[in-house]
């Protein structure tokens, strides 16, 4: 029987599953040094203390979108290396250098410019290169790679190259290797700096995707880096809410906005604190499902802003209750599922997670 509970719904974030993720994905990938994405705040899940977690679990290499992200960071964990994907953005410089954060230069303009902070500054600063082998989003080009010598990285210490895989999920796709290849040949004629291309599911395609440093980011939140075989990762996030209502339905009507789920006496509907304006998707309606006391159940019409209804017919009558508990997300593929039934990636639902669930983060190693 579920605990009753009061108040809005709760949002348990593993932070000792994050650590063994890393530590997994650490084992898988060595002798190669395996980083930490904590951009988008974390994916979400709260990278003032998701980060610390990290650190203690090893990891000393850390990617952020933001230069402001890296700045938040650095205040966290001031002995990590702390590289920013946006790279060299202008009116970040100072911000980068001041906190010693490592710029991912994508474009040669941020390379003069890095240059040129590097000499004002009187010290060599740290950068890492992009380049571009397929995403068409940030980075070198072929031809702007292949124009770089020697004094393009002066006074500059090039920590690393790397560049992003665009279909690391689909093992047996043919761009996969066409991109390690393409990053090799773009390697040549650059300074001999350790080489990156890895996300999570790159560190599954093997020894020669995962070169020097790996960059998982959803692995290590519970996210299934290989679609269609086993989650190898251990699931992070559980989202569980209070039943509000139950309605035993007497006549025939329907559920919700649109009256999309038809109703029929006898069947039992409940309510639950959660809606779109949390993050949980409004795609999910008629899609989803939730889990009371181990039995599936579907999400009955569409989710409202602040609410969402479940068909509980199936249960017995009497056993879903006001306080009955309701998980929303749970399991070893309890995200991916969620994401699949609303027709977006765990990505997205993981960095929508609204701000009014009550936040539990399990760890006891973990100083708060
Ligand atoms: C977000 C991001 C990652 C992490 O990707 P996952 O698929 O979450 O592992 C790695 N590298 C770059 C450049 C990214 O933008």
């Amino acid at each position: 029987m579920s605990e009753p509970l009061s108040g809005p719904a709760r949002l348990e974030i593993d932070l000792a599953a994050v650590a063994a993720n890393w530590r997994a994905l650490a084992a898988l990938a060595a002798p190669a040094v395996v980083a930490g994405v904590v951009k988008a705040d974390a994916y979400g899940l709260g990278a003032a203390r998701v980060a610390p977690a990290l650190w203690a679990a090893g990891c000393r290499d850390f990617f952020v979108a933001r230069a402001g992200e890296g700045v938040a960071l650095r205040r966290i964990l001031p002995g990590a290396r702390i590289f920013v994907l946006d790279g060299l953005l202008p009116g970040t410089g100072e911000a980068l250098a001041g906190h010693r954060l490592v710029p991912v230069l994508n474009q040669p303009d941020e390379l003069v410019r890095w240059r040129a902070a590097a000499a004002q500054a009187g010290r060599r600063l740290p950068a890492a290169l992009q380049l571009d082998t397929g995403m068409c989003r940030l980075g070198f080009s072929a031809a702007q790679a292949a124009a770089l010598d020697e004094s393009s990285f002066e006074g500059l210490a090039i920590e690393l190259v790397m560049s992003h895989p665009v279909v690391a999920e689909e093992a047996g796709h043919p761009l996969n290797e066409r991109q390690r290849q393409r990053f090799a040949a773009m390697r040549h004629g650059l300074p001999a700096a350790p080489g990156s291309l890895a996300n999570s599911s790159g560190i599954f395609l093997g020894r020669g995707f995962q070169l020097d440093l790996c960059r998982p980011g959803v692995a290590l939140y519970g996210a299934n880096p290989t679609p269609g075989r086993p989650n190898p990762m251990r699931p992070v996030v559980r989202l569980e809410a209070p039943v509000m209502q139950v309605h035993d339905i007497v006549e025939e009507g329907s559920v919700g906005y649109g009256a999309t789920w038809p109703t029929r006496p006898g069947a039992r509907i409940a309510t639950l604190p959660v809606g779109y304006a949390d993050g949980y998707p409004r795609s999910a309606g008629n899609r989803a499902t939730a889990r009371i006391d181990g039995i599936e159940v579907p999400v009955a019409g569409r989710v409202s802003m602040d609410l969402t209804t479940l068909d509980v017919s199936s249960l017995p009558e009497g056993a879903v209750r006001p306080g009955s508990v309701a998980e929303l997300i749970g399991g070893p593929d309890g995200l991916d599922r969620l994401a699949e039934a609303a027709g977006t990636i765990p990505y997205e639902i993981l960095t929508r997670l609204g701000a009014r669930y009550e936040r539990h983060y399990l760890d006891a190693e973990v100083p708060a």
